[in-house]
């Protein structure tokens, strides 16, 4: 008997607990909100009229939103409706200040396209933006992710960028650099969107793992999952390489989140200072 109450006790925690990435209410960052208790049905939620994620977690459903680097800051709203009513529910951005940073790329085509490379990259923009725009319903997340390649952290998140000392796009994704053939492995249990090779992020794998939570993985050197196919989590989807525009072989790793970009370390934070301490090992050498 005493067993049945411990097993009914425990099987609610089971049920509930989402490991939710971190929160940084910032531009590129993750606004956690929550919304209704989990004894009422799901509700649905948008932010900028794109659906965002909501989960289970400590007996809330809590609205997951990821926020865009061009995010103004202070208020903000998300709309939703919660036990028949619509509601908005309103929450800050802060400042964060990204620090620049200044690549020189060896293949001019690559800082500035010809036209006929403008065709491709307009091609490569359509099918990217048709990946892009998935939404699985799904109600049991898999939100723990693990580093996908355990290398070095070369590059963060929103960096300002200046190519050959033009200003370009701020760094979208998560830099791991890493030797070529380097194993990538899905950082959790997803579903393979599609795969591609284009023209900026050379050979390319987009992974679903639910309610608009979306990732890529960029510049790989060999792909081996094919459009459709679930992957668990430590499965390989490719090898590291430097196919795209780089400046050295690594992983360019983006997150989305209801349609936009939002920093990956912020799923990964526990592995965040191991990988970025090997940054700090090779500048000493590097120096030396
Ligand atoms: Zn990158």
């Amino acid at each position: 008997m005493l067993k049945k109450i411990l097993l009914l006790l425990l099987l609610p925690l089971s049920c509930f607990a989402e490991v939710l990435p971190k929160q940084l209410a910032v531009p590129g960052g993750i606004v956690q909100l929550p919304l209704l208790e989990v004894a009422n049905p799901a509700p649905v939620a948008y932010f900028k009229d794109k659906r965002v994620m909501v989960v289970k977690d400590r007996g809330w459903w809590v609205a997951v939103i990821g926020i865009p680097l061009d995010a103004k800051l202070g208020r903000h709203k998300i709309s939703t409706k919660v036990l028949g009513k619509n509601m908005k529910l309103p929450f800050d951005i802060k400042n964060k200040k990204y620090p620049a940073q200044y690549l020189t790329i060896q293949n001019k085509r690559m800082v500035n396209p010809n036209a006929e490379d403008l065709k491709k990259i307009k091609a490569d923009r359509v099918k990217i933006g048709k990946a892009l725009s998935v939404w699985t319903e799904q109600a049991e997340l898999d939100l723990d992710f693990m580093a996908p390649v355990d290398g070095r952290l070369s590059s963060r998140f929103g960096l300002k960028r200046f190519f050959n000392k033009q200003p370009r796009n701020p760094h979208s994704g998560l830099d791991i650099a890493a030797p070529t053939g380097t194993a990538i492995k899905s950082p959790a249990a997803a579903r393979v969107i599609d795969t591609g090779n284009y023209y900026y992020n050379g050979h390319t794998v987009f992974l679903d793992h639910g309610q608009g939570l979306l990732s890529g993985y960029f510049h790989m050197n060999k792909i081996s999952v094919e459009p459709g196919q679930l992957v668990q989590q430590g499965d390989v989807l490719g090898t590291v390489g430097s196919t795209g525009r780089v400046t050295g072989p690594h992983l360019h790793w983006n997150i989305y989140l209801n349609g936009t970009k939002v920093d990956p370390a912020l799923f990964i934070s526990k592995d965040i200072p191991r990988l970025a301490a090997r940054n700090k090992t090779k500048k000493k050498k590097a120096k030396k």
